[in-house]
C-alpha cells in the first residue's frame, strides 16, 4: 500500500494577510476544498496569532507548512555582518513561529532576499549563508523538523537558480534535513525540463510547488505536467505537493510586490483551489497507472 502525498495550497490564495480573521478564512476554505496542508507565508506574518491558528488547524485536521523569502536588508547572502545577522534572526524566529504552528517543513528562499539581484553571488556572501543555515538546520533537527531550499529564478535570487545549484548548496550546508523544494513556475525558467531536475534531486527532494508559466489556473498555461508527475512517480515522492498561484486579486503588501504580481490571473480563489485540487488528484492517478 502506498501513503498518499499531503496535498497543499499556498494562503494567498485565501487571504493577503494573517490577521486571525484571515487565518481562520484560509484554513475554513482550504479544508473545504479538500486540502490536506495549509502553506503560510511568513514573509508579511506581523499580526499572526500562533496558538490560535495552531488550534484552529488542529480541529480542522490540517497540517501546515511555512514559506518566507529573506529582504535585502536583513540577507544572509550578503558580505555585510549586520545584514547576515538581520536575516539570521527572521530565519530563527520563522522557525520558531513554524514548530509553534505544529509544522515540520520550513521552506522557502531561506538563503536570500526575493528580488533581482545586480550582480552574482560572491565567495563570502555563499559562506555565509551556508554557515548560517547550518545552525538553522542543527535547531531544526533537534525540533524534528526539516528545512527547503526552493530553487529560485534569477529574478528572484542569484543564489540557486537550478536544482543542481541548490544540491551543491546544501552538500556544503552538509545536514541531513535540509533538503531541495522544487517548484515549477521557476524550473520552466531555468531548467531543461521539469523532469532531469526531480531524477537529479531524487530522494532528496522535500517539498515541491505546483504553479502554471504565468502562476495562474493549472492547465491553462503551457507546462508540461504529465511529464513532472510521471518523474515524481519515477522517484516514488512521498512528500507535499502544494498548489502556489497569485492573482493582483488577492495582495500581501510585501511578498506580492517582491513576487511582481502585477496581473489578474483569477478573481475567485474558491473556484481557483477546487480546481488545481481535482488537477493534481488527476495527475497523481494518472501517473501511478503502469500498464
Ligand atoms: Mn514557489
Amino acid at each position: 500500500m502506498t501513503v498518499a502525498n499531503p496535498i497543499g495550497v499556498h494562503a494567498l490564495v485565501w487571504a493577503g494577510d494573517t490577521s486571525p480573521a484571515s487565518v481562520r478564512h484560509a484554513i475554513d476554505r482550504t479544508a473545504a476544498a479538500g486540502y490536506d496542508l495549509l502553506e503560510l507565508s511568513l514573509h508579511d506574518s506581523v499580526s499572526l496569532d500562533v496558538d490560535a491558528a495552531r488550534a484552529q488547524l488542529a480541529d480542522a485536521g490540517l497540517k501546515v507548512a511555512c514559506s518566507r523569502g529573506l529582504a535585502f536588508d536583513a540577507d544572509v547572502s550578503s558580505s555585510d555582518p549586520a545584514v547576515v545577522e538581520r536575516g539570521e534572526r527572521l530565519l530563527h524566529d520563522s522557525l520558531a513561529v513554524t514548530h509553534g504552528l505544529g509544522g515540520t517543513h520550513f521552506t522557502g528562499a531561506l538563503y536570500s532576499a526575493l528580488g533581482k539581484y545586480g550582480a552574482p553571488l560572491g565567495s563570502e556572501g555563499r559562506r555565509n549563508a551556508v554557515s548560517v543555515i547550518r545552525g538553522l538546520a542543527q535547531k531544526a533537527g533537534a525540533l524534528g523538523m526539516t528545512l527547503g531550499l526552493e530553487v529560485c529564478n534569477r529574478y528572484e535570487t542569484h543564489v540557486i537558480n537550478t536544482a543542481r545549484d541548490a544540491l551543491r548548496l546544501a552538500d556544503d550546508i552538509g545536514e541531513d534535513n535540509v533538503l531541495i523544494h522544487l517548484d515549477t513556475y521557476h524550473m520552466n525558467i531555468e531548467e531543461d525540463d521539469l523532469v532531469r531536475p526531480v531524477h537529479e534531486v531524487g530522494d532528496r527532494l522535500g517539498y515541491v510547488h505546483i504553479g502554471e508559466n504565468h502562476r495562474g489556473y493549472l492547465g491553462s498555461g503551457h507546462l508540461d505536467f504529465t511529464s513532472f508527475f510521471h518523474a515524481l512517480a519515477d522517484i516514488g515522492y512521498r512528500g507535499p505537493i502544494t498548489f502556489e498561484s497569485f492573482s493582483s486579486a488577492v495582495v500581501a503588501p510585501g511578498l506580492s510586490a517582491d513576487l511582481a504580481i502585477w496581473r489578474n490571473l483569477w478573481s475567485d480563489g474558491e473556484d481557483l483551489a477546487r480546481h488545481a485540487r481535482g488537477f493534481i488528484d488527476q495527475h497523481l492517478t494518472a501517473s501511478s497507472v503502469r500498464p
